[in-house]
């Protein structure tokens, strides 16, 4: 119990763990700064229409409720981009679901709904920053960090973030499609099995998504993550208003949040994030139109 405490206490985060990202961030990070500044174009960290969006090593932070997409809009775009696409959420699952010392105790925190510590992450994070240098990764695109301002403050301690996109969805819609996700243990891609209809609300538009089927191959290897019960994802939404929502203000400030409320499924929320973002497709979205 003392060490579940431990972990759920926000702990002071050593100078080690801040030294060892800084450390994996000042290899992983090909000047997106610099090209901004030489850029007449780039505009809150968009990209040039013309530019070839590969090689542009963005150093990007998706943020957004439980359940809006990070982890499919980022996906995407990283294919596009051809970062590496970063979940602390994987991370923490990858960790529990192995047998190592912090299994336990984390398994814990997520099937309540709760954060983990701020050490634990950033160890995690950094670990993961470590061996994709190691594969020449280089930019990325974080999806679930930061987390709070502290997770922010260090993230900027360390490196550069070029934009902030916050996506934003109504809450029922959110909690539909917490429910309705399934991930293939095969795979790893995310479906949803919601068919989400929710009227618009004050006159606003409506939201209608169709679910995300699982091709054949996949259907029989479905599971449903153990933190997207009702509870849970209620409790997880608490969490988020409490600590990270404050980080739009933080990245508002900074001049580098993009707001972009998704206006439906992927089919018409792909071609205007794109758009948002100033990306061209040409020549790329054949390739992607299957991700998940
Ligand atoms: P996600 O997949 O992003 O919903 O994350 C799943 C769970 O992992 C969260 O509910 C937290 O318990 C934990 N987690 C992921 N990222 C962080 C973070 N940056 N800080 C603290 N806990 C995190």
């Amino acid at each position: 119990m003392a060490a579940m405490n431990r972990l759920l206490k926000p702990s002071p985060i050593s100078s080690s763990a801040v030294a060892s990202l800084r450390r994996c961030l000042s290899t992983a990070t090909a000047s997106e700064s610099d090209a901004r500044l030489k850029s007449p174009s780039y505009s809150h960290g968009s990209l040039h229409p013309r530019a070839d969006p590969k090689g542009r090593n963005v150093q990007w932070v998706f943020l957004g409720c439980p359940g809006v997409g990070k982890g499919t809009y980022g996906s995407r775009l990283c294919a596009l981009l051809g970062v590496p696409h970063i979940a602390t959420g994987d991370l923490v699952r990858e960790e529990l679901s192995s047998s190592g010392p912090l299994s336990h105790q984390l398994a814990e925190i997520v099937n309540q709904g709760k954060l983990v510590s701020d050490e634990i992450i950033i160890s995690l994070l950094s670990k993961r920053l470590e061996s994709g240098e190691a594969k020449g990764e280089s930019g990325f695109i974080l999806d679930g960090f930061p987390r709070t301002i502290r997770q922010a403050e260090i993230l900027d301690e360390v490196t550069d973030i070029g934009l902030v996109v916050n996506l934003k969805l109504p809450e029922s819609v959110l909690v539909e499609k917490c429910l309705g996700r399934r991930i293939c243990s095969e795979c790893g891609k995310n479906f949803n099995v919601a068919s989400i209809n929710v009227k618009g609300e004050n006159g606003g538009p409506g939201i209608s998504m169709a679910p995300l089927l699982p091709p054949p191959q996949c259907v029989s290897k479905l599971f449903t993550r153990s933190d997207d019960t009702e509870a849970v994802v209620k409790e997880r939404l608490r969490v988020y208003y409490e600590k990270s929502q404050p980080l739009e203000e933080y990245y508002r400030n900074q001049g580098k949040l993009l707001e972009f409320d998704l206006p439906g499924g992927i089919p018409e929320s792909w071609p205007r994030l794109l758009e948002a973002l100033n990306l061209d497709l040409d020549g790329h979205e054949e390739k992607h139109s299957a991700a998940a």
